[in-house]
Formats: structure tokens, sequence, C-alpha cells
């Protein structure tokens, strides 16, 4: 199974995505305080030689464990990759809303490193080649081209949405009740 587990603290923050080996430990040590999400799944551990059976932990997608402060990790700004940038934009080219592989993709800084832009979340684009070197090192101004959404920042449960590309139903419910109204649709 490739699913992967929702950790969250007791909060209910979104903490991050982990394996289902690690999220079993938690069964094991008894740091799961409580669960959400209908949809179990079960793994099997090894072979109980005095009950002639096999034991088992039935895993929830979400699991609240304890010990799991997490306040700042919490609020920190997601890291900026390409693979959730590209995710971000729709794998579409901001500038002529062409969308494409990937490998065809290029981030682009709205405001041009050479010109003081940052290599942030809220100064880059998903830009294709063609765009990129046609926009170069010159301002928006400048190129007189289109930027068609203004770029932002992800919370943190978008980010982790945007991380995942097999998310259960139950995942994403609860991740996009912590994601902001106006995007939740578009994730
Ligand atoms: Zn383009």
């Amino acid at each position: 199974m490739t699913e992967l587990i929702l950790r969250i603290n007791v909060s209910g923050q979104p903490m991050g995505w982990i394996p289902w080996q690690a999220a079993v430990l938690h069964y094991a040590r008894d740091q799961v305080v409580w669960t959400l999400g209908d949809e179990t799944m079960r793994y099997y551990g090894g072979f109980n030689r005095i009950h002639k059976q096999r034991s088992y932990v039935d895993v929830h997608p979400i699991v609240a464990v304890k010990g799991v402060v997490g306040r700042s990790r919490y609020e920190t700004v997601p890291p900026l990759t390409n693979r959730e940038l590209f995710r971000r934009d729709r794998h579409t080219c901001m500038y002529c809303l062409t969308s494409l592989a990937d490998r065809h993709l290029t981030r682009d800084h709205v405001l041009p490193l050479s010109r003081g832009g940052d290599d942030v979340w809220t100064n880059v684009v998903t830009a294709c080649r063609s765009c990129n070197q046609r926009k170069a090192a010159r301002l928006l101004k400048e190129s007189g081209m289109r930027l068609h959404a203004v770029p932002y920042t992800p919370n943190y449960a978008e980010w982790l949405i945007l991380r995942n590309r097999n998310i259960l139903a139950d995942q994403m419910a609860f991740l996009k009740a912590q994601c902001p109204k106006e995007r939740r649709d578009y994730l």
C-alpha cells in the first residue's frame, strides 16, 4: 500500500505525512490519542506463537499523536520547490496559460533576481520556457506580458496537499478545512 498517513498533533494541527510503518509504531507505543477517518487500513505484524495468529493494527487515515507540539513548524513558510510550485499553479504557465508536463516548466521570478527579487513563493510563478526566456530580466511592465494569477504562499495544510498525490478522501477533507476559503475549491 502506498497511502500515507496524516499525522496531526493533539490540537488538530497537521504535522506531516508519515509512512504506515511509522503510524503503526505510534499505535504500538500508545502515542495515538485520537483518530479521524472511517477508512482504516489493516497492517499485519508478526506471528504470535502463543495465540497462533498474526497480530495486526488498524491504522486510521489521520492520527493525532501526543508529544508533537510543533506550533512553530506549523507557522513556518513551506519550503519552495519546483514540484510543489508547478502543482500550485496547476502545471500551467502563468503568462500564456499553456499546460505542460513538469519537465517543460520553469520557475520564473516575477521581480527578477537580478533586479532585487527574492526566491520566495510570492515572487515566483510557473512559466513555460519560451515565456521565461521572453520575459528574461525585465520587469512585468517592461515586458508587456500579463500575469494571470497573483502568486501566493501556501499555508502548511495546502502545502501538504501539494506534496502528496495520493490523498485519501478523509485526509483531503481535513486539510481543505484548514486552507483559505478562496483557494479551497481549486486544490
Ligand atoms: Zn508561457
